[in-house]
């Protein structure tokens, strides 16, 4: 249920329902609009009408059910789009932000080579992995944190926030330690157990849709790190699994547009895991900003053919200054800058 307050309501006010509906079993999430100030109240339902009771409190314009599964993700609850700042980034607002780097962190001169060229292009945040996802058990794991210590160095080099992924509950404070944004990978996004993890640390958290998982799915993995306190949520499209074989995945652009319909959340896309190919990375950015999307994710290494991880689907950073300028004139078109 969304409880909706009038216009004048008071910090006590806002205190007092939020007690009333702890003390009917429900869980409280305040949200303070530009407008007015609703407070959602999560939890089971079931056969239960008990929360309408609110509506004869007298700072109470309205109570109203919330028609989505997911409650604190939907747009009903939250009209205005949420903008979440990274230091001095902000992802959700006017500008497009370009997140980029390498898929791997492989030593210390790559990634800070790269973290200074992709910085030089105009990118905001960057990208890097440290713990690895991989399909084979045989193949480059990582450098655990070892590479969040290398991250940490680019950041203090360029002051480029560090996104990097988490892939275990038992990680993620040392994760956090390291990253500005924590990256949970396509795997791992029905990982409920990690999702409850990543919400308590409150940290922003770029959470990936799966191969396989529908939207409503998707949006209701960001539901658990919503319901577990933590707002600061940007979703990422990285391609779905088709019958098609030409490209690794399927890049969902239809996604940003219903997503942007259905949450108030910010959404990247990914063209590099969305195609599997450099060669068509610059067209699904560009594609992508097209779309609406708030940033994009991008792989960068300078010697793709070296790469541990990803190599194939890597932009060399000329390549990737290149498309910098591109997505300004894009971004442009669709009345945003980059
Ligand atoms: C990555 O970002 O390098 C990665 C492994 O992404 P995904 O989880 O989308 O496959
Ligand atoms: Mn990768």
């Amino acid at each position: 249920m969304i409880i909706v307050l009038k216009s004048g309501a008071t910090d006590a006010d806002i205190a007092e329902v939020c007690r009333r509906i702890e003390a009917l079993g429900y869980a409280p999430h305040t949200i303070r609009g530009e407008l007015r100030t609703v407070i959602g109240a999560v939890g089971d339902e079931r056969g239960k009408d008990d929360l309408l009771s609110l509506q004869n409190l007298e700072c109470v314009e309205a109570v109203q059910r919330i028609l989505q599964p997911f409650k604190l993700a939907s747009r009903e609850i939250k009209g205005e789009p949420t903008r979440i700042r990274v230091d001095g980034v902000e992802i959700g607002g006017p500008r497009v932000v370009v997140m980029a780097g390498p898929c791997s962190v492989e030593s210390r001169d790559q990634v800070l080579e790269v973290a200074a060229k992709v910085k030089a292009a105009g990118a905001s945040i960057l990208r890097g992995g440290a713990f690895k996802p991989r399909t084979s058990p045989y193949a480059f794991q990582g450098l655990e944190e070892q590479g969040l210590k290398l991250l940490a160095e680019a950041k203090r080099e360029t002051g480029l926030p560090v996104v990097t992924e988490v892939m275990e509950p038992e990680k993620v404070a040392v994760v956090a330690e390291y990253a500005d944004i924590l990256q949970i990978g396509a795997r791992n996004v029905q990982n409920f157990s990690l999702l409850k993890r990543v919400a308590e640390t409150r940290k922003p958290v770029l959470l990936k849709r799966g191969m396989a998982t529908s939207i409503q799915e998707w949006l209701l993995s960001a539901e658990y790190i919503l319901a577990g306190g933590n707002p600061n949520v940007i979703l990422c499209e990285r391609g779905i699994r088709t019958f098609e074989t030409a490209t690794r995945f399927t890049l969902d652009l239809n996604a940003v547009p219903v997503i942007k319909k259905l949450t108030h959340l910010p959404v990247v896309v990914d063209p590099s895991h969305g195609t599997g190919h450099w060669e068509y990375v610059e067209a699904m950015a560009r594609a992508g900003v097209a779309a609406g999307a708030d940033g994009l994710i991008v792989e960068v290494h300078p010697r793709p053919a070296e790469a541990l991880s990803d190599g194939p689907q890597s932009l060399k950073p000329e390549r990737f200054a290149e498309l910098m300028q591109q997505l300004r004139r894009v971004a442009r078109a669709v009345d945003r800058d980059v």
